[in-house]
């Protein structure tokens, strides 16, 4: 047996990073575990981290952390087969601070975290996978790891989505593919200049940019680009589900999506530098499991499945950060008592629902089940672009009123009806 910490962390992603700063910081003895060869090395995301949480880390943290675009640009797309109908916002306020989000890289981002969390005193010890819990009768007493039991009056499991660890603590089955997206994504580099000029990006700022419909054959899921500073992030996101019940490969889709017209000129020329490919929990708190902690056992971000994803927004990567600030702050206090025991781990639910990570999550609840409705991914956006189509098309015909061109759309075999319209809003306007 070697020394006891205080707490392992198991993961070294963006929950795990931040519990073990916040723990470190306030002079806790803290491991790392981190499978990857460095942290970040196995990691990707869309992606952009949005929110102010990292700044109660690190306050003004775009100033030393990797950034690469404050994203001062959302836009919305609808694809049919060739047509795209977009909504796209933009706001100088989203270019100053306390910003609204930023594009980065994984493996910059967590590696930079990690560093973080040394200089604060913890150990990160990367190429370390944990295998195994240790037991104290029933309680959690440490971690196995490389062959050495390594004890620990608590372990935070941060491991991400397929957690082994909270499987092993007994608080959470296999995962099912209803419950998961498969993202992929390239990262395709350009010359300088290149990505502001495409995307007419002033100022530095860069865009967040989804879109739903074609791109991903009708599965539930959408596809998006972010802008980085002189590459773009170029990827789609499916139900796993779906992909499995079609015979569908996620990389075809990407594939289709990059030539679509909307899309291909502002890739032309783009050469691969990363291609890489993940799984996000997406059902929110029917996923979620219904404890997070047990006897000297704690588990945070994805491994928890705190992840916000509405088809407006995907946030997983704040959700990661704030609760392993909470798991901290329960450590914390459980150090204090010298008490690791469930009942005093219980308070890291609390904080939890009391901010906005289990907020968000509640507000958002039907969310998951209203994006299973595959008339948002094939009926609507093909709606949407045959209408836009018929109004802006000047064919030398008289022209007719947009509420009759409007109800033409609603006839014929696939298209919405008033009935199917009225219902969609509504659940919208219940889900999002
Ligand atoms: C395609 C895609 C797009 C996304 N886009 C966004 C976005 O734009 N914005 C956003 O906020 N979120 C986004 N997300 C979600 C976000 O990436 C995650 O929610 C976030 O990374 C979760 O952080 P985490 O620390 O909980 O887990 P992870 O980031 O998965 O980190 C887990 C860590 O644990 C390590 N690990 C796993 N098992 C072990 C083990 N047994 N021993 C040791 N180490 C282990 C892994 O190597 C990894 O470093 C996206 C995800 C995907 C897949």
């Amino acid at each position: 047996m070697l020394q006891e910490f205080d707490a392992i962390i198991v993961g070294a992603g963006p929950a795990g990073c931040a519990c073990a700063y916040s723990l470190a910081k306030t002079g806790l003895d803290v491991l790392v575990t981190e499978r990857g060869g460095f942290a970040g090395a196995k990691n990707m995301w869309g992606g952009a981290f949005y929110g102010p949480v990292l700044n109660e880390l690190f306050p003004e943290f775009w100033k030393e952390a990797p950034v690469e675009r404050p994203v001062t640009r959302h836009r919305y797309s609808l694809l049919s087969g060739e047509g795209c109908l977009s909504v796209d916002y933009a706001h100088p306020k989203f270019n100053r601070p306390p910003y609204n989000g930023f594009t980065m890289f994984r493996a910059k981002f967590d590696n930079w975290f990690a560093e973080k969390v040394q200089q604060a005193g913890a150990i990160v010890a990367t190429g370390l996978q944990a295998d195994d819990l240790l037991w104290d009768k029933n309680k959690v007493a440490g971690v196995r790891a490389g062959g050495d039991d390594l004890p620990a009056k608590v372990v935070i499991a941060c491991d991400g989505v397929n957690s082994m660890m909270a499987k092993k603590a007994g608080l959470r089955g296999e995962l099912q593919p209803q419950d998961i997206k498969q993202g992929v994504k390239e990262v395709l580099r350009f010359s300088p200049g290149v990505v502001e000029e495409r995307f007419n990006l002033q100022d530095g700022g860069g865009i967040d940019w989804e879109f739903i419909g074609d791109c991903t054959r009708g599965l539930p899921g959408g596809a998006f680009i972010y802008t980085n500073k002189e590459s773009l992030s170029v990827g789609v996101v499916v139900s796993l589900k779906s992909l499995i019940d079609q015979g569908v490969r996620a990389d075809d889709l990407l594939q289709d999506f990059k030539r679509h017209p909307a899309v291909a000129g502002l890739l032309e020329g783009g050469e691969l530098a990363e291609y890489s490919a993940h799984l996000i929990p997406v059902s929110g708190i029917a996923m979620m499991p219904s404890r997070l902690y047990a006897d000297g056992f704690l588990v945070a971000g994805d491994a928890a499945a705190l992840v916000l994803g509405t088809g407006l927004a995907l946030e997983g990567a704040n959700f990661a950060v704030a609760s392993g600030m909470a798991a901290a702050k329960t450590v914390i206090k459980a150090k204090q008592a010298s008490d690791f025991s469930a009942v005093t781990l219980s308070s890291y639910q609390k904080l939890l629902e009391e901010g906005f990570v289990m907020k968000d999550l509640k507000t958002h609840r039907l969310a998951p089940h209203f994006l299973e409705n595959e008339r948002i991914y094939t009926a609507w956006p093909k709606f949407a672009c045959n209408l836009a189509e018929k109004v802006f098309t000047s064919d030398g015909e008289p022209r007719r009123k947009t509420w009759e061109l409007l109800k033409d759309e609603m006839k014929g075999e696939g298209a919405v009806s008033f009935a199917q319209m009225a219902k969609d809003l509504f659940e919208a306007g219940r889900a999002l």
